[in-house]
């Protein structure tokens, strides 16, 4: 099985930032308020995480390792209704398989804490121990056991700005959680939970630039608009219409006189989960169209919110693809919302 699990960390776990995320997304699964990254060596190193999560018990935190076991997809129903960030069970026993792993971890209401202690997908130790509660997960040594992984990685300055790029980006989804970066002794983001988005924006990106966005927000309900007429050839009592749902858009768009040199300034979260999609980068590329100069690339911060069931995130294990039920629904809703947002604030 250790095979099967460093093939799966082949798919999750591509360099030091994609752990990172794993790691994130479990804290914020957790219901985590605070949640703490620590590097060295750019992640190559050492990554650390604290967060102030509701734990695990120490059958749940033995159970984590097991491939799929604690996936939450118990049916095929469920793949298309993902509330939570995580669902496949795949992440710790990929990231632990490849690299050595320790977990402290204790849910507020047990009495004594557990640690685990892996390396390269071995257990080498299980202890109670006393704990804060919450989870700390320190992985040192990445793709230590597997060379061929190792060469891939990039100098520690670029893979330590990939997740630097990663942390603000969830501390930009998740306003009212605090998040901090740390690399060895330098704080590269603190930032405390404030009230909202607009907030968040101001704190990381300073006023400038944050003068120059613009909310974008619209709601769009599936039941009221949207929803097709029943095609002529079928009888009106065979017809399903699709569930009703609505889809909601917030975040920010840059006026047009903000040219970011960046062309990785486009952040989409789709139910709170970063993802990068075609067809959404192809409704942004429409809105712009004539509104900015050709060379210059939008900044854009959008959050896009809907029914689970609307949204397929199963599509690919590092889960930034996403399949919307109704894509010409999304990517023409998206393209109007901020086409017009980016209207009305032309002089
Ligand atoms: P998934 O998130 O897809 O369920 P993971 O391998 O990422 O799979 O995590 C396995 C399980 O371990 C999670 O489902 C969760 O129950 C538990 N877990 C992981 N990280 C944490 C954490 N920081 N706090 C509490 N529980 C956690
Ligand atoms: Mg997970």
């Amino acid at each position: 099985d250790q095979v099967a699990n460093q093939i799966a960390a082949g798919e999750v776990v591509e360099r030091p930032a994609s752990v990172v995320k794993e790691l994130l997304e479990n804290s914020i699964d957790a219901g985590a308020t605070r949640i703490r990254v620590e590097v060295e060596g750019g992640g190559r190193k050492l990554i650390r995480i604290v967060d102030n999560g509701h734990g695990m018990g120490r059958d749940d935190a033995l159970l984590a390792f097991e491939r799929h076991a604690t996936s939450k997809l118990r049916t095929s129903d469920d793949l298309l209704s993902i509330a939570t960030l995580g669902f496949r069970g795949e992440a710790l026993p990929s990231i632990a398989s490849v690299a050595r792993l320790l977990l402290e971890t204790r849910a507020p209401e047990d009495e004594a804490g557990t640690l685990i202690e892996i390396a390269g997908g071995n257990i080498l130790r299980v202890e109670d121990a006393g704990l804060p509660p919450g989870t700390t997960i320190a992985i040192r040594d990445l793709f230590y056991n597997t060379p061929a992984r190792r060469k891939f990685l990039k100098s520690e300055s670029t893979e330590l700005s990939h997740i630097a790029a990663l942390v603000t980006h969830y501390a930009l989804a998740h306003p009212t959680r605090h998040f901090e970066l740390h690399s060895a002794t330098q704080a590269l983001l603190v930032a405390p939970a404030v009230a909202n988005a607009g907030e968040r924006l101001y704190q990381i990106f300073g006023r400038e630039t944050a003068s120059l966005m613009l909310q974008t927000a619209a709601e769009m309900d599936f039941t009221r608009a949207g929803l097709p007429e029943p095609p002529p050839w079928k009888r009106e009592e065979d017809y399903q219409p699709p569930d009703p749902g609505y889809l909601r858009i917030t975040g920010f768009v840059a006026k047009p006189e903000l040219q970011k040199l960046n062309r990785n300034s486009i952040y989409v979260f789709v139910n709170h989960r970063l993802i990068r999609d075609r067809l959404v980068l192809h409704a942004l590329t429409e809105a712009y169209r004539n509104v900015i100069p050709p060379t210059s690339f939008p900044v854009v911060l959008l959050f896009l919110e809907m029914p689970p069931q609307e949204v397929d995130v199963n599509v690919h294990p590092a889960k930034t693809e996403v399949r919307f039920r109704q894509p010409t629904f999304v990517h023409d809703f998206i393209r109007d919302t901020v086409r017009t947002t980016l209207m009305n604030a032309r002089p």
